[in-house]
């Protein structure tokens, strides 16, 4: 196939297409029902080098642009699309030590986070802090020539399986930057974690709610190569793009199921493929899938190629895809008719899947916010 991808980009997404359906296949519904273990599919993806793709080689990892951990993310997304998800806290992690961690915090967490050792996420939400996340309560104050962060900090992917976060924090010692973002090491088990928030979709990843009470931190914890604002957007940027790469594979994965069922099922005589009025819903859907794949492939080159650009391409592509997977897995749903609702049909778990997509790591209002903020208006 000749397609924008390098040949070698459509090589390696041949090898994740092949290990997606070998492994995670077989495991949708148990990683959905958490009968088979997260944490240890995690480490394993860790192991296999799949959590690493972007990270530099001199840290542990593949090397390769964030292109490759998009495409990867698709691929899974296409089984299961909470893991991506779960990988959106933890690549959002790894891509912020990356680009404004010290020498000393890239040195000491990115080989244990590329090899799934150490689990990551993003704790910024709170009850009152959400879509306005810098309204958060959480505090950092000094103490010694130490910090203690106390903080409730809600919706927390990987809470209970991961062992660092990067909390978000009001920071009353610097009045330069009102805002903090610390390394916190959850490994210790100093904190208060709630169990698994049921909810509607996405329900593989794990989230909850976390409350740190006088946890002690260095310096060394704190991200202090930017304001604490920048780096903030730069992990949600982040995070959304991996979210914005799984609901691109939601939608097709929702598109093949449609194709399918529209080859055999008959009604008046014909397969309901024949009648134009279903053709024009799964051209509709694969339209619209191959247009978010694109939008997420172009904020994933920007992330290299056009720095000063991918915030404005990441929101987009964010709520393109989500968009797109909420509206065409609908549709494929109604090709399914009867069927689609069926409880251990899995179109019944993408509709739901695709709807927390709208919301997870910033609505899709949040993402009009943000591009309306950089139009200028
Ligand atoms: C499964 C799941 C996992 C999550 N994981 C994480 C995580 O790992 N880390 C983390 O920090 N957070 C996480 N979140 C939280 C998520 O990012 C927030 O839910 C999201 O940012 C929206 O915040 P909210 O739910 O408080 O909605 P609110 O901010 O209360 O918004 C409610 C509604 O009002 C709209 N709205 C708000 N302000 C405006 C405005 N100015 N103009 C127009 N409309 C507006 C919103 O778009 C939304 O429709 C997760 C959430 C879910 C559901």
């Amino acid at each position: 196939m000749n397609t924008f991808l390098s040949s070698a980009q459509e090589a390696i997404r041949e090898k994740y297409l092949a290990f997606a359906s070998e492994t995670v296949a077989p495991i949708v519904k148990g990683l959905e029902s958490h009968e088979v273990c997260l944490k240890e599919f995690l480490q394993d993806l860790g192991q296999k080098g799949y959590l690493g793709i972007s990270v530099p080689t001199e840290y542990g990892g593949q090397g390769n642009p964030f292109t490759f951990s998009c495409l990867f993310t698709e691929i899974l997304g296409m089984h299961e699309p909470g893991l991506g998800l779960s990988l959106a806290g933890h690549y959002a992690a790894i891509e912020v030590l990356k680009k404004y961690g010290s020498d000393k915090q890239k040195s000491r967490y990115l080989p244990l986070l590329s090899r799934g050792e150490l689990l990551a996420t993003l704790a910024f939400s709170e009850e009152t802090a959400g879509t306005d996340f810098k309204a958060v309560l959480a505090q950092l104050t000094k103490d010694g020539d130490s910090y203690l962060l106390n903080a409730k900090k809600s919706w927390v992917v990987n809470g209970e399986i991961c062992g660092l976060a990067l909390v978000l924090s009001k920071n009353l010692e610097n009045s330069a930057d009102p805002l903090a973002v610390a390394i916190v090491d959850l490994t210790e088990k100093s904190y208060v974690c709630s169990t698994d928030i049921r909810r509607m979709g996405l329900r593989s990843a794990y989230a909850n709610n976390i409350e740190f009470k006088n946890q002690r931190l260095s310096a060394d914890n704190l991200i202090q190569s930017a304001a604490a604002e920048k780096i903030a957007l730069f992990a949600m940027d982040i995070a959304k793009l991996v979210l914005a790469a799984s609901s691109v594979g939601l939608s097709f994965s929702a598109l093949n199921l449609a194709v399918t069922h529209a080859r055999s099922r008959e009604q008046f005589g014909a397969t309901i493929g024949q009648f134009q009025g279903i053709q024009w819903k799964l051209a509709d859907i694969c339209t619209e899938a191959e247009g978010a794949r694109m939008q997420v492939l172009r904020a994933a080159w920007s992330l290299e190629a056009e720095p000063e650009k991918f915030s404005t391409y990441a929101s987009m592509s964010k709520w393109f895809a989500a968009r797109v997977a909420r509206q065409q897995s609908a549709e494929a749903m109604q090709v399914l008719g009867a069927s689609g609702l069926l409880e251990d049909c899995p179109m019944e778990k993408l509709y739901r899947d695709a709807k927390a997509m709208e919301i997870c790591f910033g609505t899709s209002e949040a993402q009009k916010l943000q591009l309306v903020d950089l139009l200028e208006i």
